[in-house]
């Protein structure tokens, strides 16, 4: 949820599985000329259109050459033949909300990022990217991951920097204009939009105005709008409003990111946030959504406290009511405290025997904590996966302490398709790939088709199922037999191969933007 948790927690994990010597591919010629047929799998190409039995894919070098039914396709000869009967293959999982940009030395190989079927991440979310995004971008190119690399450019990082860290007001016309200037840099340096986290201290001073002039900015260059709305919990709505208004007036799209009823007062209400979304879409504005499936959130404890006052036992005794108590409220990480983490706030309150709110109080008063908090219903979860213009997101990342930074694309096509039917495969498949290759404006990834980047994702669906758990979040999920990333395989019988195709995408510049620049 949160770039600053993904910092502190970064350095912590991961170590156990980081295959340290993952290699990257020196050039894409030294696989070019490398064919490979899947042949007998059922493809499921993204459109949501119905799966094509027994299909073969060709592969050369890093893009789809042919894709159909068996009858149709000849395999070339000398091609490596990989059987795919009983496996369903479909484009790699474009995440369209993630937070591995720090774990990205930790593990480059990305394990629990492709052991999901992830071969696209965004980053640079919730207001917090790195900058410049151009030497952001440049890093990756020398020294790629195993998957691709989008990026925005972050309200609170270009705002810090105008305000010189003084950002605890609203800014000046002056500094806007500062803030203006490093998003459009950020644009002509391949950023896809403007990235805010309205809800987080860098962010919350900034009125609707300035995020329009910066969102208009961004607009400017196609990029889009993606907001961690300014409050999830009592005042979803107005939140959402102000998203809206700010994609109406900055003229561009608006994406909410992992949309969520956090709160007792707003619980089952997602059909009234559905309503309300769908309202500004009939009216013509372009504005969607990606969701996590949990029923669980993560980020730093101080989020509890909307006004901040940290120290007023009585805003604290609502915070903690409004998610539905202490019990409700699992530490995960707590700097001053260690032996608090996996245990709830309740439980370490009763231990302690303090009342939950001093101990609330004392937390965050000794540095704060990292939490996860069960504060959604999975009624609202499930109407918000069964809109059309709803993708699936992790928000998580490599070494994430929550169960979806490795779990979510599987718990979604093994639980909410095949357990409980809440959407066909196809479909859900569209949520993780076409859909979100739309929304980023990704040319050429997301669909099966000749001529596309061959980013694919073998997987069983009789068998895919998340194991991540939030005592054991790094836990990797099962049924993810394949996947490939540009032509190289990533991921391989249970473990990564250790090769680094990724690329570091662009905004504007597919395969011909890219013939440019070099000429350039
Ligand atoms: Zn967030």
């Amino acid at each position: 949820m949160k770039r600053p948790i993904n910092c502190l927690l970064a350095l912590t994990l991961i170590l156990t599985f980081c295959p340290r010597n993952a290699a990257p591919l020196a050039s894409s010629s030294v696989h070019a000329a490398v064919v490979t047929a899947i042949r007998g799998a059922t493809l499921i190409d993204g459109t949501g259109g119905p799966p094509l039995l027994n299909a073969t894919i060709v592969i050369r070098g890093e893009t789809i050459e042919t894709a159909g039914s068996a009858a149709s396709v000849t395999i070339p000869v000398g091609a490596r033949v990989i059987d795919g009967s009983g496996l369903v293959v479909a484009p790699g999982f474009i995440d369209t909300h993630n937070h591995s940009d720090r774990g990205f030395s930790e593990d480059p190989a990305a394990t629990s990022q492709v052991s999901q079927g992830i071969t696209t991440l965004a980053v640079g979310q919730d207001g917090g990217s790195d900058f410049p995004v151009g030497a952001f971008l440049g890093g990756l190119d020398r020294d790629p991951i195993a998957v691709n690399v989008v990026t925005f450019v972050g309200h609170a990082t270009v705002r810090a920097r105008a305000m010189h860290g003084e950002t605890k007001r609203q800014a000046t016309s002056g500094e806007i204009r500062a803030m203006e200037q490093m998003v459009e840099q950020a644009m002509r340096e391949g950023a896809f939009g403007l990235s805010s986290g309205l809800e987080y201290e860098a962010g919350k001073p900034a009125t609707t105005e300035e995020l329009i002039a910066l969102a208009t900015v961004a607009g400017r260059f196609g990029g889009i709008y993606i907001s961690h709305i300014r409050d999830e919990a009592d005042q979803t709505f107005a939140a959402l409003a102000e998203a809206i208004r700010i994609g109406k007036e900055g003229r561009l799209p608006a994406q909410i990111s992992h949309i969520k009823l956090g709160s007792v007062a707003v619980w089952g209400r997602a059909r009234a946030a559905v309503a309300l979304i769908n309202r500004a879409r009939r009216r013509g504005q372009d504005v969607t959504a990606d969701c996590y499936p949990y029923e669980a959130w993560n980020s730093t404890i101080r989020v509890l406290i909307p006004s901040g006052r940290h120290d007023d036992p009585v805003a604290v005794a609502r915070g903690l009511a409004d998610v539905g108590g202490a019990q409700n409220i699992l530490i995960v990480s707590c700097r001053a405290h260690p032996d608090y983490e996996f245990k709830t706030l309740a439980q370490v309150a009763q231990e302690q025997k303090m009342a939950p709110v001093e101990l609330y109080m004392r937390i965050v008063q000794e540095g704060g904590a990292s939490i996860v908090c069960h504060s959604m219903k999975e009624a609202d979860i499930r109407v918000f996966y069964q809109q059309p213009w709803v993708m699936v997101s992790s928000d998580g990342g490599i070494g994430s302490r929550h169960p979806r930074g490795a779990g979510t694309f599987p718990l979604v096509l093994g639980r909410f398709v095949r357990e409980r039917h809440w959407l066909s495969l196809a479909e859900a498949v569209r949520k993780m790939t076409s859909l979100p290759a739309w929304r980023l404006g990704l040319e050429n990834r997301g669909l099966i088709r000749p001529g596309f980047k061959a980013d694919l994702v073998l997987f069983d669906p009789a068998k895919v199922i998340d194991r991540a758990t939030f005592q054991q979040p790094q836990l990797v999920s099962e049924g993810i037999n394949r996947v490939f990333v540009n032509g190289v395989e990533v991921w391989q019988d249970a473990k990564v191969t250790g090769l680094r195709p990724g690329q570091a995408l662009r905004h504007g510049q597919g395969a011909k933007g890219k013939e440019l620049r070099a000429k350039s």
